[in-house]
Order: C-alpha cells, then sequence, then structure tokens
C-alpha cells in the first residue's frame, strides 16, 4: 500500500472528526524530509520542505533554477505549474507580476545586513536592530525564497508590499486559485503564530498539487498540515503494528 497516500486520506478522515485534536500549537512543526515513507513520497519530498524561523535550509542545499522571462530565477521544478498560473491569471485580465523570486543566501544575507545597518543608523542599539529587522527580513537560512520554491506575487498596478495587496484582483484571482497550480499563499493573516511570519498577501509557496488541495480543503498552514500528516502516519504505523501483532498471535 502506498502509505503517503493512505496518511492523506487518514489525515483527511481525522480532520472531519475532529479539527481540535491537530491544531497547532506554536511549536515547531516537523523537520523537512521526516514525513519521508515511500520512494513515491521520497519523490515528493522536496515539494514540503520546510523552511522557517524554527527550521534553517541546510547549509548544503542546492537548487537546479530556470529563469522566468523577467530574468529571476525559480527552482527549476515549479516553472511549469508557476508560469500555467500566470499565464491563466493574464488570461482573466489581469497583469500579476513576479517581483521576488529565488534568493541566494548571499543574497539573503546583503538584504538582512542592510536593514541592520539601516536601523543602527536610525539610532537603534545594536540588539535592538538585530530583532527589529528579524521582522521585516527573514535571518539568513530562514527564507523560502533560498529554496527557490516561494514567489512574491503582486499587481502591476500596485507593487507595494503591504496589506493593500491582498485588494487587487491580481491577489483576489491568486489566492482563489492558486492551489489549482500547487501554490498556497504562505502566511496567511491567521497563522502568524504557527508560521512565524507575519501576513504576507504577496508570498506564494509551490508545494505540488496534492498538497496544496489538502491545505485548500483543510484550511491548515504548511506547519500544521505537516505535522497533521505526521501524526496520520504515526497512527498507520501503529495500526499496522497492531494488525501484525494480531496475525502471529
Ligand atoms: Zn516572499
Amino acid at each position: 500500500m502506498n502509505v503517503a497516500r493512505c496518511a492523506a486520506a487518514l489525515l483527511t478522515a481525522l480532520m472531519l472528526m475532529s479539527p481540535a485534536t491537530y491544531a497547532a500549537d506554536g511549536a515547531p512543526a516537523t523537520q523537512a524530509g521526516t514525513v519521508q515513507t515511500t520512494p513515491v513520497q521520497a519523490e515528493q519530498d522536496w515539494q514540503l520542505l520546510l523552511v522557517n524561523p524554527w527550521n534553517k535550509l541546510p547549509e548544503d542545499y542546492t537548487v537546479e533554477l530556470k529563469k522566468l522571462p523577467n530574468g529571476l530565477q525559480v527552482d527549476a521544478r515549479i516553472y511549469d505549474d508557476l508560469t500555467a498560473m500566470l499565464s491563466d491569471c493574464r488570461k482573466a485580465g489581469l497583469r500579476p507580476l513576479v517581483c521576488s523570486a529565488y534568493r541566494s543566501s548571499e543574497t539573503q544575507t546583503r538584504l538582512y545586513n542592510n536593514k541592520i545597518a539601516r536601523l543602527r543608523a536610525a539610532g537603534y542599539s545594536k540588539e535592538a536592530a538585530i530583532r527589529e529587522a528579524g521582522r521585516w527580513v527573514a535571518v539568513p537560512g530562514t527564507s523560502e525564497h533560498q529554496t527557490g520554491l516561494a514567489v512574491d506575487l503582486v499587481a502591476s498596478s500596485y507593487q507595494v508590499l503591504d496589506r493593500k495587496q491582498e485588494q487587487t484582483a491580481e491577489q483576489k484571482w491568486l489566492m482563489e486559485h492558486c492551489w489549482e497550480y500547487g501554490f498556497i499563499l504562505r502566511y496567511p493573516s491567521d497563522k502568524s503564530a504557527v508560521t512565524g511570519i507575519g501576513y504576507e498577501p504577496w508570498h506564494y509557496r509551490y508545494v505540488g498539487r496534492e498538497t496544496s488541495k489538502a491545505i485548500q480543503d483543510s484550511g491548515l498552514c504548511l506547519e500544521e498540515y505537516l505535522t497533521a500528516l505526521e501524526n496520520a502516519e504515526k497512527n498507520i504505523h501503529t495500526n499496522e503494528n497492531q494488525e501484525t501483532a494480531k496475525a502471529v498471535s
């Protein structure tokens, strides 16, 4: 049996039964890769890579990049779904724009250090500047942009990264349809305590079509989904062990 698929089915059943039992408590979720159980699942592991303030990207992480028409780069494996989504968005009469995609570790470090320097120049102490910078720019190693799986999408007519972005027709379309292409809005307004990142109605993350649909249907964020998946798999293994015990007794 395909354990991953079975776990997904069990997860759906669990969610229907009692949503409260797997509600996240803000604790760090599963490490990337720990949900690996079968070759099929292993193939999809890259889609479930978890990078957040508590889960740093491995220092030796490498990614094969592919260039978008505007010169920015993404993980080559998400290229087709991303361009299909943007193309369909344009067909709906809209003008989405990729304003940020893959960032190297060096770029992330530069952005982070620049933010600290600006805060220091504005009078912040070193400690306060570091603390404040972390609220706005991800600490190097903890940004999803370093994975090549995340993009910031904005409306051509409104390119500011602030809350008003959610009111653009482009974001409304993307929020409604992104899951059809394997993407999720990664930092929803009501999940900041779990994701560690404030509401970002422009940051989309590729997780694959199976997971994006499960996340869309469940209302979980990625951290919560991975925790629920891990728990569902534990249940399967427990049930399997019980079956085995019955068979030999
Ligand atoms: Zn972003």
